[in-house]
């Protein structure tokens, strides 16, 4: 019996190491060029990231760090270094989205998907869209909410080289109410259907629940505040979880060192999560004058996740949303556009963030446009909310976020100029992720 099994584990190995061998082929296949290579990129016009542009510089990159910028004219390549010339190009810093779901299928048609998919589905949709992600310009993401540890696996697989992907952080699934919107809702209670996300209530288990995402991989939680809209049977301006509960998962996400994100239309309910400490907003549609204050008093953020709101009313019904959310999403779409305006006007903070699911994967970019419309905000605002804001946010601006020598090189170019038209951000001709080149459409 011991013999068996043996044989058959040192089979298992023996496969594990040829996959994990053709997985490795595969991975370098992605990669135009290795960090181990110094490389100079010629630039044309620079957005820093923090407000500022610089024109005909140069940038060296050293393994996975930009190591110099400067005059065209005075920064030397170093011996051997390849030469990225880009002198044609705007080259922006790597941008930056706040609220993607990676894992998600192309053809979400809301909650669902539980009842017909396994995990495995998850894992595999999030390789796909990964490097859609990444070849759109994005080399980092956060996600918000995948199921069965889905996008711990994947930031790991990224982060080894295995897959080709944007930089992750992860907050495994979402913690939800009972009845809410991370639960599924409106069928016999004889049958046991498994939550979008964690359904979880009370403060203790609460506390054991964020012990447990974080033992398993989260970089933050997600906790739902409010209805939402591809969920029956809850109201987007009715608040879930009550104030002790939502201080018992800021608190315990605190001691752990993890920041909470709330998802929250209603302004009631996303008052109560900004009360309890959480470090952003997520959709923030119906925020009043008295949350606007609130979040200004405690630095909180929202991530607006504009373009899939349009998305369901528009294409929802092909695309098999339910009638229930088309409807949700008409009838918060103009007090969103009113409500949002009011706070980015009156100096909340906002960092971008999509919602990427079902088809939004690798079309991240067409969020810019639906901001500076929805907004009122300038191409370089939304370019910052995208870079400088985001990284702030995740408390990695020291490391991204802007061009600086000593931060990762992580580097994108469009041709022409963004800031005259931001739909040109849609069109990303060269990705480097931390040394690495993903994407040159020139070669
Ligand atoms: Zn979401």
């Amino acid at each position: 019996m011991k013999t068996n099994n043996l044989i058959a584990y040192s089979a298992l190995a023996l496969k594990s190491i040829l996959c994990a061998s053709i997985l490795w082929l595969f991975a370098t296949d992605h990669v135009l060029a290795q960090s181990n290579q110094a490389t100079l990129i010629k630039a044309g016009t620079v957005i820093v990231g923090d407000g500022t542009t610089m024109s005909s510089v140069s940038i060296v990159v050293v393994g996975d760090k930009i190591s110099e910028i400067g005059p065209s004219s005075s920064v030397e390549a170093p011996s051997g270094a390849r030469i990225v010339d880009l002198s044609d190009h705007t080259v922006l810093p790597g941008l930056m989205d706040m609220h993607t779901h990676i894992n998600s299928s192309d053809h979400d048609g809301g909650d669902m998907s539980v009842l017909r998919e396994h995990g495995a589905h998850g894992a595999i949709y999030g390789v796909v869209n990964a490097e859609k992600t990444l070849r759109a310009g994005f080399t980092t993401i956060r996600n918000a909410g995948a199921l069965h540890y889905a996008d711990v696996a994947l930031r790991d697989l990224i982060a080894q080289g295995i897959v080709p992907g944007p930089r992750m952080y992860v907050s495994a699934a979402s913690l939800g109410i009972t009845g809410g919107h991370s639960d599924v809702n409106g069928w016999s209670h004889l049958i046991d259907i498994p939550g979008t996300g964690m359904v979880v209530d009370g403060a203790d288990n609460l506390q054991k629940a964020v012990r447990t995402l974080v033992k398993f991989g989260a970089d933050h939680i997600k906790i739902v505040a409010t209805g939402g809209i591809l969920s029956s049977g809850d109201a987007v301006d009715h608040p879930q979880y009550s104030d002790e509960e939502l201080r018992a998962v800021v608190e315990e996400a605190g001691r752990l060192g993890r920041k909470v994100i709330a998802h929250a239309h209603g302004a009631e309910g996303l008052k109560a999560a900004v009360r309890a400490g959480v470090a952003s907003i997520e959709h923030g549609s119906l925020v009043d004058a008295e949350g606007i204050e609130l979040m200004k008093e405690r630095g909180a953020f929202i991530v607006p996740t504009l373009l899939i709101l349009d998305e369901i009313i528009e294409f929802g019904e092909e695309r098999g949303i339910p009638e229930y959310s088309i409807q949700k999403a008409i009838e918060m779409s103009d007090l969103r556009e009113t409500a949002l305006r009011k706070a980015y006007q009156e100096g909340v903070r906002f960092a971008f963030g999509t919602d990427a699911s079902g088809n939004l994967h690798g079309r991240n970019a067409q969020e810019f446009e639906v901001m500076i419309e929805t907004l009122g905000a300038r191409p370089m605002q939304v370019i910052q909310n995208a870079t400088y804001d985001a990284a702030e946010l995740l408390g990695i601006l020291d490391q991204v976020g802007t061009l600086e020598v000593g931060k990762w090189a992580d580097i994108i170019a469009v041709a022409g100029n963004p800031l005259e038209d931001i739909t040109l951000l849609e069109t990303v001709n060269f990705v480097m992720k931390a040394g690495e080149i993903y994407k040159h459409l020139d070669k």
